[in-house]
């Protein structure tokens, strides 16, 4: 596992633009019915990572106009609550995950949710670069955190290890301090 110093990994050195996987209308990646965009790329290289062919920033397709605006599309169901950003790691795929998180709050307003996965922590996000921040600043909920193998938990809600973390974005930038999502169960 690789911990990176504040600013040292940066998407623009790294993001090929690259999509692993798009997944419309599952159950498992976040509260209610969600569209899950899987990002190409992560430098962490967490033992037992879930997603080790993502790792890869090369791997899988190019994000395209045409996905973003079948994404966007497939949102507007009623029954689809919002869009989830896994990986890879989308905090270093931010030139695809910005414009996209805006476009869902220009189009959507509040009435869709956006979710992310990292394996940054909140902590070392607080000091990363300013792109990372304008994403969270539009997402509403991250589980934040390596994947660590010596806490593995499959009893987990949303999470792979108990070091990882359910965390409510907007209230925690209010109170500047890590404020954990309500509806968490455990
Ligand atoms: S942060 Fe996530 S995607 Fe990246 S190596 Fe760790 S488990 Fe895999």
């Amino acid at each position: 596992m690789r911990n990176p110093k504040p600013k040292e990994w940066l998407a623009k050195d790294y993001s090929q633009c690259r999509i692993a996987d798009y997944k419309p209308f599952n159950f498992v990646d976040g509260e209610g019915v969600r569209c899950s965009l899987y990002l190409s790329g992560c430098l962490f290289a967490c033992k037992g990572c879930y997603n080790k062919i993502a790792q890869n920033f090369a791997y899988g397709v190019d994000y395209t106009s045409e996905l973003e605006d079948t994404i966007i599309a497939d949102l507007r169901h009623s029954y689809v609550q919002g869009l989830t950003l896994l990986g890879g790691e989308p905090f270093l795929n931010t030139q695809v995950a910005v414009p996209l998180a805006k476009r869902i709050r220009s189009e959507y307003r509040e009435t869709k949710d956006i979710w992310s996965w990292t394996g940054y922590t909140w902590e070392e996000l607080m000091q990363e670069s300013e792109d990372k921040l304008e994403l969270l600043s539009l997402i509403d909920v991250v589980v934040d955190g390596r994947f660590e193998l010596a806490k593995k938990d499959l009893t987990l809600q949303f999470r792979g290890s108990s070091n990882q973390r359910i965390i409510d974005v907007q209230a925690s930038l209010r109170h500047e301090k890590v404020v954990l999502w309500q509806n968490q169960f455990n």
